[in-house]
């Protein structure tokens, strides 16, 4: 063993630590060391349903809590700094999944400095990891986030819902 002390390199803030951006001027990354805190942040406003981004580098894939589902058994991984939007039960975007498009919610503006959210259950029929939901929506908060499967119709009211979402559930509920 040998015996030179091992000091830490100072930091070299020059450095990237990590990726380059792949939004720049649209989506800022907050990133944390803590897991799943890191988030999104909007560097632009927008009117209520524009389009903020199209999906152009998604590929398929495993079901993974990185994952997005596109189809009834159909999965993609964003491969860009979409992924770090957050779920939220109020969320700022839609992530339409079969236009392959990002949009600002229908019923209110993004502005600079809106948390880039959506809210997973429009996506996502079971997720493959549920989590307890801390977005602070009070009473509009659905609390475990398990998927759209076990959410009632009452629960998913006022929620744009991509088209796999809303068969998956017309199946539900016709049996
Ligand atoms: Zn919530």
């Amino acid at each position: 063993m040998s015996p030179v002390a091992v000091q830490e390199p100072p930091s070299a803030p020059h450095l990237p630590s990590h990726p380059p951006a792949t939004h720049p001027g649209l989506i800022k990354v907050v990133r944390s060391t803590k897991a799943f805190a890191s988030g999104a942040v909007s560097e632009i406003s927008l009117p209520a349903g524009a389009v903020f981004a199209k999906i152009t580098t998604a590929t398929p894939g495993p079901k993974a809590y990185t994952s997005v589902q596109t189809g009834r058994d159909t999965h993609i991984e964003l491969n860009s700094d979409l992924v770090f939007c957050n779920h939220s039960c109020t969320p700022s975007l839609n992530f339409d999944m079969h236009k392959m498009e990002v949009r600002v919610v229908d019923d209110r503006p993004l502005h600079v400095g809106d948390a880039l959210t959506f809210f997973y259950p429009s996506s996502e029929w079971e997720m493959d990891q549920a989590f307890q939901c801390t977005c602070g929506a009070g009473e509009k908060c659905k609390g475990l986030i398990e998927g759209a499967k076990v959410l009632s119709r009452e629960a998913l009211e006022g929620y744009w819902l991509n088209p796999h979402i809303e068969e998956l559930l017309r199946e539900r509920d016709a049996n």
